[in-house]
Formats: C-alpha cells, sequence, structure tokens
C-alpha cells in the first residue's frame, strides 16, 4: 500500500517533560554535555494543526507568554517540517498553527514537543509515510530532547539525552509547577555550571565515568511511589539555575513550607516542579502558591508521547 497525502488538516499533540533526575557528565565532541535524565512526560501538551501549502509558515497562540516564541524560519516546528520535507524529498511545505500550553523556555520542553507534533503532523498530511526509526533520528537532530517528546511516558535518556531507553513506571505523580514570568536560556544555564566547574576544578574529582540515573529513581518510578521519588529528585542544573536567578531559591521554599514532598528546578528551569503526595495536596499547593501569586499550573505524568487527534 502506498501512503498518501491527505488533503486536509492533520492535528496532533505533544507532551511537555519533567527531568525527574538530571545529571551532567563531561563535554562531548560535539559541544554537548554528557548527560543521564529520568524523563516523565506530564499532562500539558503542544498541539499542532498542519495544513497543506506550497510554501512554510508557522502562527502561534495559547496559553503561555508567547513573546519569546518565533514565527519566522527559526521557529523549531518549521525546522522540524523542513528536515522531513528534504529527507523525503517532498516538495510542497505546510502552513502550521501551533497552540502552545507548556511555558516558553521554561525547562519543559515545549519547543521539543512542538517539533515532534510538527514531524509527526507532516509526515501525516503529505503521507511520507516514515518509518519510526527515522523519525526518532530526525528528531535527535533536531534536538536533544525531541526524541523523548516523540516517545513520551518515562525514559532515560544518556548521551546527549537523545539516545532513550523506557523504564518501567507505575501509577500517576501529581506535580504543581510555579512558572516564572522571565525565561532561562539552556545554553546560559550550562554555561554557569561549566564555569563553576572550571572554578572549582581543583576540588573536584574529574567525571571520567559516563554519568547514570540513580538506582532509586528507577525503583521509585517503577513502584508508582511519589515518597520515595520525593526523596531522589535531583538536578545538576538547579544550582546553576538558581545562581543566575536567586529568586527560585524562595519558591522552592515556600513550595516544600506548603506540603510538597520535594520541589525541584526542572531541567535548565526557571519553572518549578513539586511533586505532591495524592491529588488533594496537590490542589491545597496550588492554592496556597497562587495566593502568593504566583503563576501555577498542575500536571499528571506520566502520559503517552506525540500522536495524532481526531478532531
Ligand atoms: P528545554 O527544556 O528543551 O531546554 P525550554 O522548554 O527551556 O527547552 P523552549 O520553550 O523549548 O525552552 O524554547 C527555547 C528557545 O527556542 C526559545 O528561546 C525560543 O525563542 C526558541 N524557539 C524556537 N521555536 C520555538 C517554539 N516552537 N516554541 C518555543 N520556543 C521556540
Amino acid at each position: 500500500m502506498t501512503a498518501e497525502a491527505t488533503s486536509g488538516m492533520v492535528h496532533t499533540r505533544a507532551p511537555g517533560k519533567i527531568n525527574v533526575f538530571l545529571k551532567v557528565g563531561s563535554l562531548i565532541d560535539d559541544g554537548y554535555h554528557d548527560v543521564a535524565i529520568a524523563y516523565q512526560a506530564v499532562s500539558l501538551y503542544e498541539d499542532v494543526r498542519a495544513y497543506p501549502a506550497d510554501d512554510f509558515s508557522v502562527s502561534v497562540s495559547g496559553t503561555v507568554e508567547l513573546s519569546r516564541v518565533p514565527t519566522d524560519g527559526s521557529n523549531v516546528a518549521i525546522r522540524a517540517a523542513r528536515l522531513l520535507a528534504r529527507k523525503t524529498g517532498y516538495r510542497g511545505g505546510a502552513r502550521l498553527e501551533i497552540e502552545k500550553h507548556v511555558p516558553v523556555t521554561g525547562g519543559m520542553g515545549g519547543g521539543s514537543a512542538d517539533a515532534a507534533a510538527t514531524l509527526l503532523a507532516c509526515d501525516a498530511l503529505w503521507g511520507t509515510a516514515m518509518p519510526r526509526e527515522d523519525m526518532l533520528d530526525l528528531a535527535a537532530e533536531l534536538g536533544a530532547d525531541v526524541p523523548f517528546a516523540f516517545t513520551g511516558g518515562t525514559a532515560i535518556g544518556t548521551g546527549r539525552g537523545d539516545q532513550l531507553s523506557p523504564a518501567l513506571a507505575k501509577g500517576n505523580f501529581q506535580w504543581v509547577l510555579a512558572l516564572s514570568d522571565f525565561g532561562l536560556s539552556t545554553p546560559a544555564v550550562y554555561q554557569e555550571l561549566d564555569d563553576h566547574r572550571d572554578r572549582h576544578s581543583q576540588d573536584i574529582f574529574p567525571a571520567q565515568v559516563a554519568p547514570s540515573v540513580d538506582a532509586n529513581v528507577l525503583q521509585a518510578l517503577r513502584a508508582g511511589d511519589p515518597h520515595m521519588l520525593a526523596e531522589c529528585l535531583y538536578n545538576d542544573l538547579q544550582a546553576p539555575a538558581l545562581h543566575l536567578e536567586p529568586s527560585l531559591a524562595g519558591v522552592l521554599e515556600l513550595g516544600e513550607e506548603n506540603g510538597a514532598l520535594a520541589g525541584i528546578v526542572s531541567g535548565s528551569g526557571p519553572t518549578v516542579a513539586f511533586l505532591a503526595a495524592d491529588l488533594d495536596s496537590a490542589l491545597e499547593l496550588q492554592i496556597a502558591l497562587s495566593a502568593a501569586r504566583l503563576t501555577v499550573v498542575r500536571a499528571t505524568g506520566p502520559v503517552h508521547g506525540a500522536r495524532i487527534i481526531g478532531d
């Protein structure tokens, strides 16, 4: 059977993520760091609608602050669509509409979710029927977090974070997310970490071995136990993010005073993710943080990866 292009619109959805564990090793050849990440996809979604068009264009709407999202060819959704067209020899374009619900430059992989949702949408729109393995390779070309936005669920990422292996996970974790009205650039946070390590290179034993995810994290995810997971949330980027944005320390404290089992800066921040024991505690925490005038959303995880939505 040959794949055929659809004449209408294709609607896809991909999730944002929380890194429940992120260890940063040494810099590798291509300028990236060797990392070990435990990813959990959470119920904040990016929706992409792709329409047939001769050229490539993108428009953006949504519930989060959108001023930092480009609408020219630098938007990762356009880069994704162009890459797929180039690899498959498709000669047309696509008009893309993105509906964003993941905070921008928030450390939750919103752009990566847009890229994954766009690959899936354009593949269906154009009938290019790319095998899943090839699609994951394209995803990795677009960014280290894009393959995970594609697969979703719970996974361990090594290498640049793009070499994925699924992790067993049970149940549902309740998260309360404190958003910031500013962004933190991922490269700037890594630079801060590198500068710190350079300054203290005498004291820090060189990280020769590849980083790995703590076995307790895998066990907590497998057991679906938020108390256990709270004990082992870990992020090497938290200290540099706090150094760049000291106000985040107060946010972490506030959440922990108001019933969170634990809080962690999500990825490169500035979003702070609090793990709650159950839905009731999550609701109470949401109310307390909102009363302190923070912008707060709730999410659960794990959820599925990029998929086509039947409208
Ligand atoms: P990550 O957690 O994967 O490091 P992030 O969630 O912190 O990323 P994103 O919101 O994905 O950050 O976007 C990072 C940068 O990418 C922003 O500076 C933004 O200008 C640019 N960008 C390009 N395309 C998009 C897009 N579709 N959505 C959001 N940002 C985009």
